[in-house]
């Protein structure tokens, strides 16, 4: 009875753990598990004792609300870490959230994926949260790597891959070709900005003032980049900037398009400056193999059948682009010894 007791506690913490730390998401896994958290990289902390008040989707949903001695913070921005202090306590407020309540890792090793754009300094920070943590070891991916792998793309040919991650605070764009990444560029246009251009044309177009999670509910239900078939509609509510009263109004997809247009289009012009700099070899595959489109970005209505026109590529959406790198990072775990050569060493930067 006692050692039923404990195996089941020693088998849920010896585990390996996978972790796709995100600037909107941070998602966890626990290898031959699957995931176990999958929560927005929010805290909320009471700025006078620096305590941690609640994590994740709690802490988002203070966003905008808080009184005056809790902050809620995203503490990734940009694809980087803005604020150390405060994604060690959001780590640890996850781990506490999967162990039931102790924020101490047991000993297993950690894989975490990183925006490929993060310093140095940062990805220390990242495997020293980690290790502060309890875990024996901890080990970093890229996440154009880790979403390739979660496409189901065989890392390991001697052929050229194009992945696009679009997240909340950056687009990752990378060249995959035998277990490496052959060219990468991290593009500051994504989820984040989309909610920032939508709320400024709300702004413009009806001169009403909406908060970040009505830009983003627009984007997440209407969100388009295109004119659609068929057009949708979303009401929301705002301050009248020139009453000042609450009103309602109604927002159509094609105004989204219109609102996000010009960031569709600086993707579209980094991904041409990654295929410029692409070796011939690799271009061609890539011409047959075309672009993989993963991160909640990619779920933007009309963005494939964009980027399709406009460079003249095929265009994929993976299945569940949310989660590609997370998946990628359960299969890592699933096969660590096939995985390990594509590790990124943290003294090495492209
Ligand atoms: P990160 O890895 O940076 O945390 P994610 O890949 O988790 O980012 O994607 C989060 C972003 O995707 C957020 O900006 C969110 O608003 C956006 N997003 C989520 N669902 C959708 C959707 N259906 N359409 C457009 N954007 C979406
Ligand atoms: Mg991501």
């Amino acid at each position: 009875m006692f050692k039923n007791y404990f195996n089941k506690f020693w088998g849920m913490f010896s585990e390996d753990l996978g972790i796709d730390l995100g600037t909107s998401n941070t998602l966890i896994c626990v290898r031959k598990k699957g995931i176990v958290l999958n929560s927005p990289s929010v805290v909320a902390i009471n700025n006078k004792t620096k305590e941690l008040y609640a994590v994740g989707e709690k802490a988002k949903a203070m966003i905008g609300k808080t009184p005056a001695h809790i902050d809620a913070i995203r503490p990734l921005k940009n694809g980087v870490i803005a604020d150390y202090e405060v994604t060690e306590k959001m780590l640890r407020g996850f781990y506490k959230e999967i162990n039931k309540g102790s924020g101490k890792l047991a000993g297993p090793r950690v894989l975490i994926c990183v925006p490929a754009g993060v310093t140095q300094v940062e990805k220390r920070a990242v495997i020293d949260i980690s290790t502060d943590a309890g875990a024996r070891e901890a080990f970093l991916i890229e996440e154009p790597m880790a979403a390739a792998i979660g496409a189901g793309i065989d890392v390991f040919q001697p052929e050229g891959n194009l992945i696009v991650d679009i997240g909340g605070g950056t687009t990752e764009i990378g060249v995959i070709s035998l277990g490496g990444i052959v060219k990468t560029s991290s593009l500051k246009v994504a989820g984040d900005r989309f909610d920032n251009l939508i709320t400024e044309y709300i702004r413009q177009e009806h001169n009403l003032l909406i908060g970040y999670k009505t830009a983003e509910r627009l984007k997440i239900e209407i969100g388009a980049v295109i004119p659609l078939e068929e057009e949708l509609t979303c009401e929301i509510s705002g301050r009248n900037l020139i009453t000042g009263l609450p009103v309602n109004i109604t927002v159509t997809s094609t105004e989204i398009a219109n609102a996000l247009e010009e960031a569709g289009n600086q993707i579209i012009e980094e991904i041409k400056s990654i295929l410029e700099k692409t070796p011939p070899e690799l271009s061609s595959d890539i011409k047959r193999t075309g672009i993989y489109l993963t991160g909640g970005g990619a779920l933007l209505r009309g963005l494939d059948k964009k980027l399709s026109n406009s460079l003249k590529l095929n265009v994929t959406v993976v299945e569940d682009p949310l989660n590609a790198v997370i998946n990628g990072i359960a299969k890592f775990l699933g096969n660590f010894n096939e995985y390990k050569s594509i590790l990124m060493s943290p003294e090495n930067n492209y």
